[in-house]
């Protein structure tokens, strides 16, 4: 659920910028070892003031400008918020889309290489501002493969999963496998994060915080919360590299760290050295990305709730959380296909977080007697970005009940489009149910629900997270 904090950031735009960046590696390879800047060593503690001057307002712009903006730390499954969680611990699944079999010393190598791409960014947090942890441990803890026989010589302690989903990009992209795996959402921290009562079925350790995502004929890469998606054919050929361009790019997506691809979206000025979230600028991480990284835990940091297995003393003031983004539903205005005469459509964006699907201590939305299909909608008096949203059922237990499904739509211009990639729609009650879809720039977003048989349907509180 959003509740106070937000957002990533968009990932449709991480495809072009990984897209621009796969094209370059190659070039960029040959002068790397040159161009290599000597990077900074923590040594014993440091602190934002240790921060080296020609760093200091290129920094403090990006994260002013670009990540407070646009919320790309907002929402508490950062890696930084992973980590906390797991007390210095990362579990990955490997998500096979590829129909190429995978040795057991392939497997090995991955999760080595996953350890070591984190590693050359979190080593840098060692000895800095209160991060308290050394190397950070990651696990393999599951592979979601549709066809296990690709896993060769598969051994009795590696967990195999292979349930599938239609990979919507398919339809775009015919060269992409159409067939997707999935693990179980039960056991994913980014289905649950918000989620502070949540139990993972077979304890903590079983839950998985990332998927490295590895697709056949996919170019270049993505990242986010929830993982990165890399090429089939790069993960092989670059297995057993140092430094991993896209890889080492996408994590640090997973940190809330942006794309530079747009002139206006980079200090004015430019970078003072090189940095690795510039597609193709550098092949490694820089002193720039180092002391971006340091900068966004000290800011994260702030939040004394946050990071709650991180021991901190509070001397000094408490600055302001970084951000109070996010639930733009809050100024929209809401209308609907019916409302009940006794309820009210402007229950959904009051901002009363419900203490349960019955909960009628604040105004509700409901539309008994209708059935069938009706929507509620936003109207945005600008336009929005937006990949999110949360939406808490009603269910009275008598004529109300959660729907049968339903789907996000959002203004075209013209007229109304499903979002894509929609990940979630859930219909659970007693809680937000989050879906996340790939970033659209509208002014107005509805939700069209279609009721179970004779019931109807109603929401006590819809959040619409911007970017
Ligand atoms: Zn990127």
């Amino acid at each position: 659920m959003l509740n106070k904090k937000g957002m990533m950031m968009a990932s449709f735009s991480v495809v072009i910028a990984s897209s621009l960046l796969m094209g370059n590696a190659t070039m960029l390879s040959a002068a790397s070892a040159e161009n290599r800047s000597a990077v900074t060593a923590a040594t014993g503690d440091s602190t934002l003031a240790d921060m080296p001057a020609y760093l200091k307002s290129s920094v403090e712009w990006v994260w002013k400008n670009r990540m407070l903006t646009e919320g790309s730390t907002a929402r508490n499954n950062t890696i930084f918020d992973q980590i906390d969680a797991g007390k210095g611990t990362l579990n990955y699944v490997v998500r096979w889309q590829s129909s190429k079999p995978v040795t057991l010393q392939q497997r090995q190598d991955i999760a080595r290489m996953l350890g070591r791409q984190m590693n050359h960014w979190t080593e840098h947090l060692q000895g800095y501002d209160g991060w308290p942890y050394k190397e950070i441990k990651v696990k393999v803890v599951g592979w979601a493969v549709a066809d296990p026989s690709l896993l060769l010589d598969k051994q009795p302690d590696e967990v195999v999963y292979t349930e599938t989903t239609r990979d919507e990009l398919a339809s775009e992209k015919p060269e992409i496998p159409a067939v997707l795996p999935v693990a179980p959402a039960a056991l994913s921290r980014y289905e649950h994060y918000w989620d502070p009562h949540y139990s993972y079925p077979g304890g903590y350790d079983k839950r998985f915080d990332m998927y490295l995502w590895v697709t056949e004929n996919f170019v270049g890469g993505t990242g986010q919360d929830w993982g990165q998606r890399v090429n089939d054919d790069y993960l092989f050929s670059t297995l057993n590299s140092d430094e991993i361009q896209i890889t080492e790019h996408e994590i640090g997506h997973g940190f809330g760290l942006t794309d530079f691809y747009e002139e206006h979206e980079r200090p004015p000025g430019g970078f003072p050295t090189n940095t690795i979230m510039w597609a193709g600028d550098s092949d490694h991480i820089t002193d720039w990305d180092i002391w971006m990284l340091r900068y966004t835990w000290s800011q994260l940091k702030k939040d004394t709730s946050r990071f709650p297995n991180t021991p901190r003393d509070h001397e000094g003031p408490i600055d302001t959380s970084p951000d109070e983004n996010v639930n733009i539903g809050r100024a929209a205005k809401a209308s609907t296909s019916y409302t009940s005469p006794w309820e009210n459509v402007s229950a959904l964006n009051d901002g009363f977080d419900p203490t349960s699907s019955n909960d009628r201590s604040h105004a509700v939305y409901g539309n008994w007697p209708e059935t069938g299909t009706q929507w509620v909608q936003y109207d945005f008096d600008q336009e929005h970005t937006v990949s999110q949203t949360d939406v808490y059922w009603f269910k009275d237990g008598g004529g109300i009940d959660v729907p049968k499904s339903y789907k996000i739509k959002y203004w075209n211009g013209r007229g109304w489009s499903n979002v894509k990639q929609a990940k979630g729609l859930g219909t659970a009650a007693d809680q937000y149910n989050t879906t996340t879809f790939t970033p659209v720039k509208t002014t107005k977003l509805r939700i069209e629900m279609v009721s179970q048989g004779s019931a109807s349907t109603g929401i006590l509180e819809w959040k619409v997270a911007a970017n």
